[in-house]
């Protein structure tokens, strides 16, 4: 707390992660020794930088730049970029420090790094975020590369910034080095199924959960928070699934359509015209909109979806999803329940899916796009599909294993941080005091 004040979200993450390790130390003390928990949580790098661009009426603005490289202990740091207006060294941190145990958890060899900037891409025309792209790049470049540092899309970053990011990466370096950067077009290097991972490896994810208990997202009531790349394909998958998914929000408000959401719609607001939620009534006027994205989760459901951002449940909307009945909450954004919520999760026996666990499909399929990158091949969708689904079979296994091994049965928050730990740390021992 006194190394890194103000970073409030950073010191909730390392909060959430060292408190389910006690068990771990208490089995095995050695993990406590070598200066592991200090070097964990402290990134090896830490970049910020300027980012000046120009607007279409010529005016210049700056924004920060960030990119931490925070663990290479397993492989090449890997973690997305996000350029939002909220994002500060706080946010990067707690990203690429979950990002760590995210990624080990996947069996894939990739380290834990994050990055992006306070950059708004809302409201820009296609040329000013070119131009901003451009810019965030020619800093970043010398710090990435594909055995070095391989950066993906998060929040306001989808195809269209990938594919200016690797452009002007590709100028600058003058060659075609395909595996910088992930999450590319299908044209020029991309993964077959990276659009879908994440939204359906959270399903994929949620539906073993449910499964152990004998249930199932079959005739279930849904509610997938945000409306971007997770929420709309934890919605298709969840649907597929014999769902029945009844609201979705963006960060102006929510819609509740009692038919269930057409994500035939959704699909074209927010990939297409990229439009608000809200225009959604005007083709579907039986839906409902409310001005006010929080009060998503007063709507009923069996099983909630946080997928758009950090701490958008709070105890009270925890305890309101609790009192309407819900059954299971699965995590397909980063941290969207605070502390306090998973303890009213946990109070009430409620099935819980935490992120790093529930939300690396993306991520492996990521590790996927650059594998298919070295060997210069290209697997089918249903291959990519069939890999994602049994990785996060393995990891629904994997948290299981832990929780029980340590003494913390169910508990898949604790199981996911001891087994994605253990890994890092036994790399981190062999490696030395570095
Ligand atoms: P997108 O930018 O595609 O979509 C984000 C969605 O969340 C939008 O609907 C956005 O609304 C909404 N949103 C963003 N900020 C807020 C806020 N402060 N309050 C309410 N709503 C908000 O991002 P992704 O779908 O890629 O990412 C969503 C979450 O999933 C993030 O936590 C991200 O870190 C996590 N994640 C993403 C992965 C990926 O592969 N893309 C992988 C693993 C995790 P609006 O358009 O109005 O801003």
């Amino acid at each position: 707390v006194k190394r890194n004040p103000n970073e409030t979200e950073f010191l909730q993450a390392v909060k959430e992660i060292f408190d389910s390790l006690i068990p771990v130390f208490a089995k095995n003390p050695h993990y406590m020794k070598n200066g592991i928990l200090e070097r964990i949580s402290e990134p090896e790098r830490l970049i910020t930088f300027r980012v000046p661009w120009v607007d279409d009426q010529g005016t210049v603005h700056v924004n920060r730049g960030f990119r931490v490289q925070f663990s290479s202990a397993i492989g090449p740091y890997k973690g997305g970029l996000r350029f939002h207006p909220s994002v500060n060294a706080s946010i990067i941190k707690f990203l690429g420090f979950e990002q760590i145990f995210k990624n080990s958890l996947t069996g894939q060899p990739i380290g834990g790094g994050k990055g992006g900037s306070d950059f708004d891409p809302k409201g820009k025309s296609d040329a000013e975020v070119m131009r901003f792209t451009q810019s965030f790049m020619t800093e970043l470049s010398r710090y990435i590369g594909p055995d070095l540092d391989i950066p993906a899309g998060d929040i306001g970053v989808g195809a269209r910034e990938i594919g200016y990011l690797f452009g002007q990466y590709k100028r600058l370096r003058g060659g075609y080095e395909a595996g910088v950067l992930t999450g590319k077009g299908l044209g020029y290097g991309g993964s077959l199924a990276r659009t879908e991972a994440t939204g359906y490896g959270t399903v994929y994810f949620v539906e073993e959960m449910l499964k152990d208990k004998g249930l199932s997202f079959k005739g279930s009531t849904v509610v997938v928070s945000g409306s971007g790349n997770v929420s709309i394909y934890a919605m298709e998958k969840a649907a597929q699934y014999g769902a029945k998914v009844v609201a979705c929000s963006d960060s102006n408000g929510y819609i509740y359509d009692p038919n269930g959401i057409d994500l035939k719609t959704v699909k074209k607001l927010k990939e297409v015209e990229r439009k608000r939620i809200s225009d959604y009534i005007i083709d579907h006027p039986e839906a409902e909109y409310y001005e006010d994205c929080k009060t998503i989760w007063t709507v009923p459901c069996d099983i909630a979806l946080p997928c758009a951002t950090q701490n958008e449940i709070d105890k009270v909307s925890a305890g309101i999803l609790v009192s309407n009945g819900v059954i299971a909450v699965g995590e397909g954004a980063n941290m969207p329940s605070t502390l306090e919520a998973i303890s009213v999760y946990a109070a009430n026996q409620i099935l819980f899916a935490p992120a790093k666990a529930a939300n690396a499909g993306g991520v492996a399929v990521s590790a996927l796009e650059m594998a298919q990158n070295s060997a210069r091949i290209s697997w089918t969708f249903e291959e990519v599909d069939e890999k994602l689904h049994q990785i996060m079979i393995n990891i629904y296994r994997e948290s299981v294993n832990a929780a029980d091994e340590y003494g913390c049965s169910g508990n898949l928050l604790a199981g996911a941080n001891i087994a994605g730990f253990i890994k890092v740390a036994d790399a981190m021992i062999v490696q030395g005091i570095i």
